[in-house]
């Protein structure tokens, strides 16, 4: 199969309000354009160098996600076209790219990345950690950011019952924001979970937003 079969392969297989992140990290150019040709137009990247090299040799009209861990002082480089910013996990990035945002008159949809999985490596967020965002007065000013849900990572494991629960709580953490900070708020509705190992697994616990790399694209 090629690269658009395969993503045509999973969108036919995911409900209509899960979206497919195709993550094209580490691919060449001419891979996401045969997806492109094909008629895809979603694309995640998880560094801003490689990000904003191939939004800039790129058609225009690709909607580019930014899944992976961002330092502040790359914000700049994809604010002026970033679609939607997967991992953001502390106020002091949430206030750089509200101003990058500001800079480029625009208003960024971000995600809060919470710690989910059992590895120490992951980033993320703890619920108390984002409650204290929430409700810091420095969040209450930002107005070029707009936070539309919640991501994370699942623990790399064999153990289904352990990845479904840590999706679950992901999906809890959701529910309960949601009630309590979101609640005049319909765009609060993204739960973004699931990658290549464990998509279906995410979806069947709430996910909204899908990032599939090696499925579509073959191994890195
Ligand atoms: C690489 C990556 C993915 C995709 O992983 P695959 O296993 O290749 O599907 C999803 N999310 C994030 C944050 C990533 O860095």
């Amino acid at each position: 199969m090629n690269i658009s079969q395969k993503i045509n392969e999973i969108v036919a297989c995911i409900p209509d309000h899960v979206k497919l992140v195709a993550v094209s990290k580490t691919k060449p150019n001419e891979d996401i354009l045969e997806a492109y040709k094909g008629g895809y137009r979603i694309f995640g990247e998880n560094k801003p160098q490689e990000l904003t090299l191939k939004y800039n040799d790129l058609p225009k009209d690709i909607e580019w996600h930014m899944i992976g861990h961002l330092q502040t002082n790359k914000v700049k480089y994809i604010a002026p076209f970033v679609k939607l910013i997967h991992a953001v996990d502390s106020i002091k990035l949430l206030k750089e790219i509200n101003k990058q945002a500001e800079k480029n008159n625009r208003v960024i949809d971000c995600l809060l990345q919470f710690h989910i999985a059992t590895e120490q490596s992951k980033f993320g967020l703890s619920l108390s950690e984002a409650e204290e965002l929430l409700m810091s007065d420095n969040f209450k000013e930002l107005q070029n950011v707009r936070i539309v849900g919640v991501m994370g990572m699942a623990s790399y494991s064999p153990d289904e019952n352990q990845v479904r629960n840590e999706f679950r709580n992901l999906n809890d953490i959701f529910k309960f924001l949601r009630a309590k900070y979101f609640n005049t708020d319909d765009t609060f509705k993204e739960i973004s979970m699931g990658m290549s190992g464990d998509y279906r697994l995410a979806i069947e616990e709430g996910s909204t937003i899908v990032r599939v790399g090696s499925s579509i694209f073959g191994g890195r």
